[in-house]
């Protein structure tokens, strides 16, 4: 058992209305996927009681489910008020997604504003491990993953998320391999691919490999990054050799499709590991 799961960013699109969460999962089941991510990404609406619904469901299907926290969090605001809030929602994305029993969940950290990255890294360490402990205090134990980020001015090097990721407790990476590539312009065959796995073995543990949570989709990308999400097949990404860099490296956990076509991508993904 085990390997990796591969789903949809969000409900897959030809879900049936009104493509609650719940639908979401009896979706991705009937599709014969095996994850799916909740997006919070424009807030944290859903209620204690709705989130045990979802946990029945997924829970009842054996859909595997992560959740995204919403998009409006800068860990290296400049504004006390705006770091409060960056915390709560982070928080409350945790919350939430523990009672919708989701392994971790995913965020996108903060901007640089121009400070030089090592100060934004300090920040961003300093308020990410006082929410790592107020969780703690909580006993909330689901991981908390930075992402790697696809523009130079958003903070996420996969160096920074690495970092963060061997210094607090219940942090673990996010690896967004098309932001990578559309952030470096490289990164994009097999050998890159590895080397980002070993990067992530030899800096966190070969136990790291046993629970990636790992974004992936087409790109479109210029000097300052990544423009927009495309599909795989629209895309010059190379996804069949990243699969094969995974499937070498025994690679476990859930790889979550962020292109437009959703579900489409999520099973070229699946049937492309299967295949080998
Ligand atoms: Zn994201």
């Amino acid at each position: 058992m085990g390997g990796l799961l591969f789903g949809t960013a969000g409900t897959p699109r030809s879900t049936k209305l009104p493509k609650s969460s719940i639908d979401g999962i009896e979706r991705i089941a009937e599709l014969g996927l095996g994850c799916m991510e909740i997006e919070f990404v424009q807030g944290v609406r859903m209620g204690e009681a709705g989130a045990r619904l979802v946990a029945e469901k997924a829970t009842s299907l054996g859909v595997k489910l992560t959740a995204h926290a919403p998009y409006f969090i800068n860990l290296n605001a400049h504004e006390p008020e705006k770091i409060k809030t960056s915390q709560d929602r982070i928080l409350q994305t945790a919350r939430i997604g523990s009672i919708c029993g989701v392994g971790s969940i995913v965020f996108h950290s903060a901007f640089y504003l121009g400070d030089p990255p090592d100060e934004a890294y300090n920040r961003v360490k300093e308020y990410l491990g006082e929410v790592m402990r107020q969780l703690k205090r909580e006993n909330n134990r689901v991981w908390v993953r930075p992402e790697v980020m696809g523009k130079p001015s958003q903070f996420g090097t996969l160096e920074e998320i690495l970092n963060l990721s061997t210094e607090l407790e219940g942090v673990a990476p996010c690896i967004d391999f098309a932001h990578w590539h559309a952030r470096t312009g490289a990164f994009n065959s097999y050998s890159e691919f590895a080397s980002i796995l070993q990067q992530v073995k030899e800096r966190l543990g070969a136990t790291a490999l046993d629970n990636m949570h790992i974004h992936a989709s087409g790109i479109a990308y210029g000097k300052k990054g990544e423009i927009k999400h495309l599909n795989l097949k629209e895309s010059d990404f190379r996804y069949a050799e990243l699969v094969k860099a995974l499937k070498d490296y025994n690679a476990k956990g859930v790889v979550i499709c962020e292109s437009p076509n959703l579900e489409e991508d999520a099973l070229l993904l699946q049937e492309t590991y299967n295949s080998r």
